[in-house]
């Protein structure tokens, strides 16, 4: 089985978005000791491919040489075992010749927009949008291939329709989020979308994908639909991630994901020691996201979505109680919210019944019938976009 590793090469960031959470002025940035020690650390830590995603802050602040040093270290190194490559940037810093290296690499980026200019330069910063899309021209025209995640926020999901028109118009396959709680913030909730808001938005994308099937792909909804048909998660959402996802800081500290570094009390171990993986099993982290695990199993046993939802996320449910595992991801109504909707369109489409009328049936292919309406309904969504084969992240 394939695990994945997020590299964060610096958690310094040259934007300053309103509700961000995961940026750190004056941090460090990754030397290429550290990325061999990586390649060290995982020769001999699990001969399974790995997926390698740059994360940050802002991956790019480490510069063309970091980039030009670290890729073929770490594909050369761990060449045996398989590995793939994947950044998440604001393109800020994107030039020629950081794209060029990025292409030989043949590495997907996803960066972020919030909609429309005025939208994401509110929320964002002034001048966030024009570098932004300066940054992808060069990415476009060194043949990257960009996706954009768009942050939904309690300001911006006022704005539902103008944003989904924006990615319809300019023709970009759109990925959401939505904004959660700031810890670094005096007034963390005042950005943050809340979980029944974030519910009701699903189930507005969700109509509006099913009537513009053929002009966008919007992966939250694919991913969903996919979870529920195959009875497994397809996002690190929806799936146990603990043990199977590792991030790696700027000083070589190794943590259970992107989102906790920085924190010190969510430290595994380094890189440059090599841990194992029962060394890494031994810290109190690791113990933390298990403990979240089994947490899950009880809380959520009569809960109908168990199997492709895991609880959701174990960082969402974790960070806000200060580390202690006291509840299952709030995000909660909002999944529940929106695989509802898909088990009553999906049975609909299927027996003509809605609601209550039983469990769609899995693995239906072929010949299924659209929605009675006319316009697509869940089974094209399944029928076109076919399940990955890997977790997404
Ligand atoms: S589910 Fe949450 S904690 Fe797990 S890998 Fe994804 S973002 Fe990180
Ligand atoms: S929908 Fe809620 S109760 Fe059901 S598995 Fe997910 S987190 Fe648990």
């Amino acid at each position: 089985m394939s695990f994945h590793v997020m590299i964060i090469p610096t958690l310094g960031c040259p934007s300053n978005c309103k509700y961000c959470w995961s940026s750190e002025e004056d941090s460090p940035v990754m030397t290429t000791e550290t990325v061999e020690d990586i390649v060290k650390w995982l020769q001999n830590f699990r001969k399974e491919p790995v997926t390698f995603t740059f994360h940050g802050g802002e991956p790019l602040l480490a510069g063309a040489d970091f980039f030009r040093k670290a890729l073929p270290t770490l594909a050369d190194g761990l060449h045996e075992q398989g590995i793939a490559f994947a950044l998440q940037t604001n393109l800020w810093k994107m030039t020629p010749g950081i794209a060029q290296i990025l292409a030989e690499y043949n590495i997907p980026i996803g960066s972020s927009l919030d909609g429309p200019q005025e939208l994401t330069n509110f929320q964002r910063g002034e001048g966030y949008y024009e570098k932004t899309m300066a940054g992808y021209e060069i990415a476009k025209a060194n043949g990257l291939n960009v996706s954009f995640i768009c942050t939904f926020t309690s300001h911006s999901v006022k704005f539902k329709e103008d944003i989904f028109k924006f990615f319809l118009d300019n023709g970009l396959n759109l990925k959401l989020h939505p904004a959660l709680p700031s810890l670094r913030d005096d007034n963390p909730e005042k950005w943050a979308l809340p979980p029944e808001e974030y519910g009701e938005l699903l189930v507005y994308l969700l109509d509006q994908y099913l009537k513009n099937l053929n002009r966008i792909q919007m992966m939250n909804i694919d991913n969903l639909c996919q979870c529920y048909f195959g009875g497994r998660g397809t996002v690190c959402t929806f799936v146990d991630c603990m043990g199977d996802t590792f991030a790696v800081g700027p000083d070589g500290s190794i943590y259970p994901c992107y989102r906790f570094v920085g924190m010190p009390k969510y430290v595994m171990g380094n890189v440059r020691d090599q841990p194992t993986v029962e060394d890494l099993a031994k810290s109190e982290p690791w113990k933390l996201m298990f403990q979240f695990k089994d947490y899950v199993d009880k809380e959520c046993g009569d809960c109908t979505h168990i199997k492709y939802c895991r609880g959701g996320c174990p960082y969402n449910a974790i960070a806000p109680t200060e580390g202690e595992v006291k509840g299952v991801d709030p995000h909660c109504i909002a999944y529940k919210r929106i695989f509802e909707e898909i088990v009553d369109q999906a049975n609909e489409e299927l027996f003509g019944g809605g609601a209550g009328s039983g469990p769609a049936m899995f693995g239906f292919g072929g010949g299924a019938p659209s929605a009675p309406s006319g316009k697509a309904g869940i089974m094209d969504i399944v029928r076109k976009h076919s399940t990955p084969d890997e977790v997404q992240y």
